[in-house]
């Protein structure tokens, strides 16, 4: 297993990280050995030109958080963004509201390759930005205005593709089913993390609804008349807290409570939790469901309740391209920042494992918090929006498209993409 290497060695925050970047974008433009050297510079000074859009852009989304399905203003933003640079735009496209996709064909002849960039926007609940997805939805426009301004000289078709609802429902399986990945060559999408790292793990994962419906009674006149469902909900809570005891160390079961009653002299009739089940394991991820399931309804038989459970929105583990995050790494590392090694220690889930599974995909991590800053907290919340979360932004975009710029023009690497995709089939 990978360790976390020692503290300072990969970590420069990202403040520090930011500052090498400005230096080192002379620096690459000077390396003749580069593949693509001068076309990359243009595409860096193309992020460059758009950095008043681009930082606008995310300053707004993270200003405005909204929830998974609900990413009305941000798909709005975007949307209207790369149409006015040239982008025939759908939105909403497939059966998602705010999903978007803008095509835009390279001038050069040739139907392929055609390569995704993504974006991702929403919030979380009660938190609002702390996964930084502010900075996915700008950098993902701005790789894509990037790539635009050399368009000419491509062949194929550049998609951005707008993801809703990562952080709940996966809206990429949503977006898969409907067709919106269909001809893809390949899939680029960057996260904010606390680590710079373009190797990437994550887990299975499920979201689940567990309702209990039990009877109401007056909780002092009549209380042997009810079935408590809060009781129920609590007991689950009780049994997964056991269950921990016995599974797998990757494994994750966490949960909150929704609905457990409105009254303290009311036997609650009804109580709701929402859960995820993790895993990297596809095998185990099935065991653990149908264990959930039976202790949900050892939990309903305990309080002579009734217990129904609603899976949906699941995740799959990141199947990785080698050939594809070598190129990003390659940029990365071209601007003097460190690729960090794969960390186990530190894993969660995303529906880009979904889209994995179907093409050649990256999603690779860039520094935009010191190290430790936990995700999903308002630490992480406040970071991105920093200066130092800026110049990630604005990085990513430059990357991104570079990677993107060489499977266009490099029909080879594409291939040897997909030849890598299949064979780990
Ligand atoms: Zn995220």
């Amino acid at each position: 297993m990978n360790r976390r290497p020692p503290r300072g060695t990969l970590l420069r925050t990202a403040r520090h990280q930011a500052h090498e970047v400005v230096v080192a974008h002379a620096l690459a433009a000077t390396r003749p050995a580069e593949p693509f050297a001068e076309a990359k510079q243009r595409l860096a000074t193309a992020v460059e030109a758009n950095r008043a859009e681009i930082l606008d852009l995310s300053h707004r989304i993270h200003a405005n958080p909204e929830p998974a399905f609900e990413e009305h203003q941000a798909a709005t933003w975007i949307a209207e963004l790369i149409a006015r640079r040239g982008f025939a735009v759908e939105h909403p496209a497939g059966r998602l509201a705010t999903a978007i996709r803008g095509r835009l064909r390279g001038g050069r002849a040739g139907e392929r390759p055609r390569i995704g960039i993504l974006a991702e926007y929403d919030a979380l609940p009660g938190l609002g930005h702390g996964c930084g997805h502010n900075t996915m939805a700008a950098s993902g426009v701005g790789a894509a205005l990037a790539l635009a301004s050399v368009a000419d000289e491509l062949p194929g078709e550049i998609v951005f593709l707008g993801c809703p609802a990562e952080e709940r429902g996966s809206g990429k399986q949503w977006m898969i089913e409907d067709g919106l990945f269909d001809g893809l060559d390949a899939a680029l999408l960057f996260h904010p993390n606390d680590r710079t790292s373009s190797s990437i793990a994550l887990l299975a994962s499920v979201d689940v609804e567990v309702t209990f419906t039990g009877r109401q009674a007056h909780a002092a006149s009549e209380p042997w008349m009810g079935r408590n469902a809060l009781d129920a909900l609590v007991l689950l809570f009780q049994s997964i807290g056991l269950w921990r005891q016995q599974l797998r160390p990757e494994a994750r079961v966490h949960g909150i409570v929704l609905e457990g009653g409105t009254a303290a002299n009311i036997i609650p009739s009804r109580a709701v939790g929402r859960f995820m089940l993790r895993s990297f394991d596809e095998g185990y991820f099935s065991e653990i469901q149908e264990r959930f399931g039976e202790m949900v309804e050892g939990a309903a038989l305990a309080t002579g309740c009734q217990g129904d459970t609603i899976f949906s929105g699941g995740s799959s583990t990141m199947r990785g391209n080698e050939v594809l995050r070598q190129r990003f790494s390659a940029n990365l590392v071209a601007y003097g920042l460190e690729d960090g090694p794969l960390d186990l220690d530190h894993v969660g889930s995303s529906d880009m494992g979904n889209v994995s599974q179907r093409l050649p995909t990256i999603h690779p991590y860039l520094a935009i918090a010191p190290l430790d800053t936990p995700g999903h907290s308002t630490a992480f919340r406040d970071a991105a929006a920093t200066e130092a979360a800026d110049d990630a932004t604005l990085l990513a975009a430059t990357l991104v498209s570079q990677t993107a710029y060489e499977l266009f023009a490099d029909p080879a690497l594409v291939e040897a993409a997909w030849r890598e995709f299949r064979a780990t089939t």
